[in-house]
């Protein structure tokens, strides 16, 4: 690829390129939008202009389903996850090797704990690992934190009734706290979070936009997310979930997203509540997008809605598990699942062991799925899954585990995942004249993209946001 560069960017013309969904090889963007298509355009006067090589051009890839914040901090955490750490005696040598890298007093922040590796962790657990500094550990679900003694005393626990805040029998603090990040989040003093690392490596992987799936946003937290967008260390577009009351903080780029509702098994809300909390969302203006990895959150779920009535733009996060029975009833509510097609390889050796047989032909559906009408997009849930959506599109296509490969789909059903609109994630964008220039351009032709999607990252020639270039590959 080559690219002459102008003083001014509002003007891009992409020649020679193998457009996806497109009988022609050329498209201008101007102001922001692709303006021409066609075939032999020449470039205007001042504008940039780039020779794709015969590569691959695509609508630009959207991740559906991450959480930035998380993904930043993890650069500043030790994984601990069952790939690295195996039991005990190696969650602690691990602890004592950070513990003697950091400076006294930082809190080491552990990340990806999974039962499979020391059994269900405690405070105590902790203390005789790592007395001496405070240790947080988050449980690869997301939804649990673990804080050695130090950590509790640091952020003043025992004088705590927060809900979340778990205690055993004889009322003592065990050092669990569930779903309690935002709450942690401002008691705990934090690293900056470099953003901008995040939004970078997503434009390398040829990443235009992004839906931060967390819940519970704090309006500080959905602000400071705006702001990174405003100042450019996100180069990306930003669809944020939100809970019904935050203010947008109208920013260029950045929109808010559907309401995110968190379901547990063991908290499950009544139906009639789960209802208010849609209808809420609703009468704010806001979609809702329901959490929902098992059958009974799935089936709960689907009920609320027949309630309250769906709108366009509900979606159901994950539907890890997804009976035939309720494969009309999604359909009714033109409900979007918004999948990790990654899951089952990722987490193939879990799965294989806490997913009962009954549930396993359900787990983690896609072809199926597809085949029968539900509308389907894709999100890395990075940093709980890995962020790299060519490994995700990789999955898609095999899908070998669990599941079966009967869940697999082609590769360019798969692409369409990551091409629906931020507000409508199953409506795939096209590259036609008038829409948002959200480019992804790729260095190889489609055949050798096909025949190894799992490369893909590595033949990203060029990331456009906006018409101008937020990544372009050295040559
Ligand atoms: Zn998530």
């Amino acid at each position: 690829m080559t690219v002459s560069r102008s003083a001014t960017q509002h003007s891009m013309l992409i020649r020679r390129a193998q457009v996806f969904g497109g009988g022609h090889t050329d498209v201008r963007c101007t102001g922001g939008h692709i303006v021409e298509c066609g075939t032999s355009l020449r470039p205007l006067p001042g504008e940039d202009d780039i020779d794709a090589r015969g590569g691959w051009l695509l609508p630009g890839l959207h991740d559906h389903h991450i959480h930035l914040r998380a993904l930043a901090a993890l650069q500043d955490s030790v994984p601990l996850g069952p790939e690295r750490i195996v039991d005990l005696g190696g969650l602690i040598a691990e602890l004592h090797r950070v513990d003697a890298q950091l400076p006294a007093g930082q809190w080491i922040r552990g990340i990806g704990y999974h039962e499979s590796v020391a059994g269900s962790l405690n405070r105590r657990v902790l203390d005789r690992a790592l007395p001496g500094r405070p240790v947080r550990i988050q449980h690869r679900s997301g939804a649990l934190w673990i804080l050695n003694s130090a950590a509790c005393a640091q952020i003043d626990l025992d004088g705590c009734e927060v809900p979340g805040v778990e205690r055993d029998a004889a009322g003592r603090l065990t050092g669990r706290l569930w779903r309690m990040d935002s709450w942690l989040g401002e008691r705990i003093p934090s690293l900056p979070l470099d953003l901008a690392a995040v939004s970078d490596r997503a434009a390398r992987y040829g990443i235009t936009g992004f839906t931060d799936a967390t819940p519970g946003l704090a309006q500080h937290e959905v602000t400071g997310l705006a702001a990174a967008v405003h100042d450019g260390r996100i180069v990306q577009r930003l669809h944020c979930m939100a809970p019904p009351a935050t203010a947008d903080p109208r920013v260029e780029r950045f929109t808010l997203g559907p309401t995110k509702i968190l379901l547990d098994d063991t908290t499950l809300p009544a139906l009639d509540d789960l209802a208010g909390t849609i209808r809420d969302a609703h009468e704010s203006g806001r979609p809702v997008a329901v959490h929902c990895v098992t059958r009974i959150q799935l089936v709960l779920t689907l009920a609320a809605l027949d309630t309250v009535g769906s709108r366009p733009g509900d979606r159901i996060e994950h539907g890890a598990i997804v009976p035939d029975s309720v494969v009309d009833h999604l359909r009714a509510h033109a409900l979007t699942v918004v999948t990790q097609p990654h899951f089952p390889i990722e987490r193939a050796v879990q799965y294989a062991r806490d997913v009962p047989e009954e549930d396993r032909p359900d787990l983690w559906r896609l072809g199926s799925l597809v085949k029968h009408g539900v509308a389907i997009a894709a999100g890395s849930d990075a940093p709980f899954g890995a962020p790299d959506p060519w490994r995700i599109l990789a999955a898609a296509t095999t899908r070998q585990v669990n599941s079966g490969a009967g869940e697999a789909v082609p590769l360019l059903r798969a692409l369409q995942m990551f091409f629906g609109r931020p507000d409508r994630p199953a409506v795939p964008r096209t590259l036609t004249p008038g829409v948002v220039a959200d480019l992804t351009l790729l260095s190889a032709s489609p055949q050798d993209i096909t025949a190894h999607p799992a490369s893909g990252a590595e033949l990203v020639a060029a990331t456009i946001v906006g018409g101008r270039p937020v990544y372009l590959a050295a040559r």
